[in-house]
């Protein structure tokens, strides 16, 4: 059957999809919006509290090892599949994501066709020289002292790799995913409120360049009006109908 998705779709020269945390409910990773979401237990950590103080750092790193034992057996689910065979066909270029969960790179999509605007959560980093360190490694020693421990290249302060509200964008990742929202034809936002910004920026600039604007969302969003097409459904089965 060829619904008005799957035309705006086969019709499009090249698609872009930008996803949110809404992608990844069907695998069991609560997003922030809904109700009984992350947000109404847990009020997001700042980046300015978290350089200011060890005691919120402790915090922020006990949450992450809590969450890590409530996710880690978190896989792709039938929406993350269907866009990765998207890209396979060439038919997506790029997958803009508000998403740290790595999903998007499980799913077979190369990792230079996704772009994480808010970072990724399944490692950490250091906030002085950006070396790269395994969450393993930081579970261990914290699990001896309590806290986290230091980088073992600077003796920076490691966070885990994401962008916290407060941190600045990362510069290369937001111009990247700014040329391929003006290089496509077609930008399918997935699993999004859209309230989050700059994230929330793209699809307007996609559709003020001209092209064709879709949203797929469980529930309404405050983009909806300059939407070509809304489709109020599950990500995974809406997703899954283009790639029979
Ligand atoms: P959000 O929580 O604000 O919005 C998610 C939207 O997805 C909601 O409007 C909801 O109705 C919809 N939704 C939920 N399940 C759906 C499904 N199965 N099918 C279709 N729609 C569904 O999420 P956001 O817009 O991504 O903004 C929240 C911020 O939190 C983002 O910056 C994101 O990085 C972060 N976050 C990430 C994850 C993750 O990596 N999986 C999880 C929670 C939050
Ligand atoms: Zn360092």
């Amino acid at each position: 059957m060829t619904t008005p998705l799957k035309q705006l779709v086969d019709e499009a020269r090249q698609v872009v999809v930008f996803t949110g945390a809404g992608i990844s409910t069907e695998s069991g990773i609560p997003d922030f919006r809904s109700p009984g979401g992350l947000w109404t237990q847990n009020k997001p950590i700042y980046f300015q509290d978290f350089m200011a103080s060890e005691e919120t750092r402790i915090e922020a790193w006990r949450r992450k090892f809590n969450m890590d034992d409530a996710f880690a057996k978190a896989r792709p689910n039938a929406g993350h599949m269907a866009i990765a065979r998207l890209v396979q066909q060439g038919k997506v270029s790029a997958v803009i994501t508000q998403n740290i969960d790595n999903l998007h790179q499980e799913s077979g999509i190369p990792a230079d066709k996704v772009i994480e605007l808010h970072g990724n959560t399944t490692y950490a980093k250091c906030l002085d020289c950006g070396s790269r360190h395994e969450l393993e490694f930081v579970r261990a020693a914290f699990g001896e002292v309590n806290a986290p421990p230091p980088c073992r290249a600077c003796g920076g302060i490691l966070k885990t790799a994401t962008i916290s509200f407060g941190q600045s964008m990362p510069q290369g990742e937001m111009m990247r995913a700014e040329a391929e929202t003006l290089g496509c034809d077609l930008f399918i936002a997935v699993g999004s409120s859209l309230v989050v910004y700059p994230a929330a920026g793209f699809p307007i600039i996609a559709k003020q360049n001209g092209s064709g604007l879709v949203i797929i969302n469980r529930e309404p969003t405050e983009m909806d009006e300059i939407a070509d097409l809304v489709v109020n459904d599950e990500a995974g089965a809406t997703l899954a109908a283009l790639v029979p």
